[in-house]
């Protein structure tokens, strides 16, 4: 199997994979892709067009007639920056409805597929160490304890002067990763040939200084 220059970022939800691949992709000068803000851009379009989230057909018709693109770490959704706006708490609780959605996973796949091979990248989600390129060079698995993840999302939803009580985000945390480990397809899996970095009680910095480390170390042109 040939390997390719891509490094995966997987993990469950809060884990802080947004803000240390990002910071990750800049460091090492290459594109950043958040897989996850495509199928929240789904969810999106389809509330917008007044469509029901239940209905598979019209998930499936949304996802094929939209234009995602990724520049810069910011998500366009047929041309318009939606990268904040798909950040609420409604979208949150929307997009299992596309991300359990057989049709919109492999639309989104093979999208998300192109756009790493047409160049370097660093790309976060769920299944990308595992199905979309399983034959990364360089894989993360990202985590950190429940709790901790819920502190972070209240902190995110506190600073975009949206509030709720710690249980109950601590409650959607836990029913998020649920709902990502028990999807039929691209469920959130720990790449056997993944590195594992704990987030606990770490900094930004020294996540993405161990990261950085090893990405250099696996990818020669990075070198
Ligand atoms: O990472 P983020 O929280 O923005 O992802 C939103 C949701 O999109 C996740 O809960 C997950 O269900 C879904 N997702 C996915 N596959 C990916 C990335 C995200 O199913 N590659």
């Amino acid at each position: 199997m040939e390997l390719i220059d891509v490094i995966t970022v997987d993990g469950p939800a809060g884990a802080g994979k947004s803000v240390t691949t990002r910071s990750l992709a800049t460091r090492l000068g290459v594109e950043y892709l958040n897989t996850g803000a495509m199928y929240r851009a789904i969810a999106l379009q389809t509330i917008r067009l007044g469509l029901s989230l239940e209905d598979a057909d019209a998930l499936e018709r949304v996802a094929r007639e939209s234009t995602l693109e990724s520049r810069q770490g910011r998500t366009f959704l047929n041309g318009e920056d939606v990268t904040d706006a798909v950040r609420s708490q409604e979208i949150s609780q929307a997009v299992r409805y596309p991300a359990n959605a057989p049709s919109v996973r492999a639309i989104l796949v093979e999208r998300q597929r192109r756009i790493g091979l047409e160049r370097p990248v660093v790309t976060e989600g769920r299944d990308q160490g595992t199905v979309v390129f399983p034959d990364a060079r360089c894989k993360f698995y990202l985590t950190a304890s429940p709790e901790e993840r819920a502190r972070r999302r209240l902190g995110e939803l506190r600073s975009r002067r949206e509030n709720a009580p710690f249980e109950v985000v601590l409650e959607q945390i836990l029913a998020r990763d649920k709902s990502d480990m028990e999807r039929e397809i691209g469920p959130l899996r720990e790449p056997k040939d993944a590195i594992r970095v704990e987030s606990d009680g770490k900094s930004i910095e020294e996540v993405v200084s161990e990261m950085e480390r090893v990405a250099r170390e696996r990818l020669a042109f990075l070198q």
